[in-house]
């Protein structure tokens, strides 16, 4: 038997858990526009003459971010979009995503900038994973949780801010879907790390840091994905072959079963920190936004962690 869309008559192509809604492609399309949409009215207001760069890595997640900015905002005169797409380095996974990304800013028509860890900083994500010891200095025990990724997340944010801000933007969007942003929740708690809870859910404007827009936060990753598929976007083929992360799949595991047998605790676990922020950053002293000694970069220490990371690798 054929499955009916709730709001109209055409055969159902997905199923919410959370809402309870059966969907053909059209009202799927329509419900996931919508929240994005409702995302960035209500956390990141884009405005007249705001220039959008994209953070676009060539996978699930930033396509559909670029396709819906540039879907929303695409015939606006007065904004202009720009993806940048950055190349760590890493040998038969990133030259395969960053030609995917390539190919659809081409069909979009999007600016296109791509900058790699080789010219900026003299050294590949693949040089720093085969510096062993480089990560046993830096994270010692906790080299296995960290490890590459936390080397690659800041030094790559390093690079997207001092471009998104090269080119006068004043958005720099991110594809991060609810999983993501469930999980960082959890984490963060692990963790104990009140005042990295604060910062992680800023949208405000700090001195020299690009505002960064996350539309995406509100739409579960498998949606994501099936946007992706039906858009005919790319897909993610092949895996990083630095990807420890051990500490976030197991809490993505944990939250995947309890959104099978709770459906809805994705979104109730972010709602819930989004109301939290607000008290917590009134009784919290967030650090001065400082320049970085050797690089001038913001940050909130003498010396930025992109330096004290790259430092260690000499
Ligand atoms: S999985 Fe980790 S190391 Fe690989 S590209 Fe992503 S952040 Fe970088
Ligand atoms: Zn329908
Ligand atoms: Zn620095």
């Amino acid at each position: 038997m054929t499955i009916k869309c709730k709001k109209c008559s055409t055969p159902s192509i997905i199923y919410q858990p959370y809402s309870g809604l059966h969907l053909c492609e059209k009202h799927f399309y329509e419900d996931l526009e919508r929240k994005a949409k409702l995302t960035l009215r209500q956390r990141y207001p884009i405005k007249k003459n705001d220039v959008i760069a994209v953070a676009l890595s060539g996978g699930k997640d930033s396509s559909v971010a670029l396709l819906l900015m540039h879907k929303i905002f695409g015939n606006r005169p007065d904004i202009r979009i720009v993806a940048i797409t950055i190349d760590e380095g890493i040998a038969g996974y990133r030259d395969e995503s960053i030609a995917r990304a390539k190919e659809l800013t081409e069909r979009l028509g999007v600016e296109h900038i791509v900058k790699s860890f080789r010219d900026e900083y003299g050294k590949t994500m693949d040089d720093i994973t085969s510096e062993k010891k480089l990560l046993e200095n830096h994270f010692g025990d906790d080299k296995k949780e960290l490890g590459a990724c936390s080397y690659c997340g800041v030094l790559r944010k390093k690079i997207l801010n001092v471009v998104a801000r090269d080119i006068g933007a004043t958005k720099l969007v991110i594809g991060h879907n609810l999983d993501d942003e469930a999980q960082t929740v959890m984490l963060n708690h692990f963790r104990g790390d009140v005042e990295r809870m604060v910062r992680f859910s800023a949208a405000s404007e700090l001195d020299g840091f690009i505002v960064r827009v996350k539309p995406l936060r509100k739409v579960p990753e498998k949606e994501i994905a099936l946007y992706a598929y039906l858009h005919d976007l790319p897909m993610e083929l092949t895996s990083c072959p630095h990807s420890f992360g051990a500490l976030r799949k197991e809490v993505r595991r944990m939250l995947n079963g309890f959104e099978v047998n709770h459906p809805g605790t994705k979104y109730s676990l972010v709602r819930g920190f989004d109301n939290m922020v607000p008290l917590l950053a009134a009784g919290l002293e967030v650090s001065d936004i400082r320049n970085c000694e050797i690089c001038g970069e913001p940050c909130n220490d003498s010396i930025c962690q992109a330096c004290k990371m790259l430092e260690k690798s000499i």
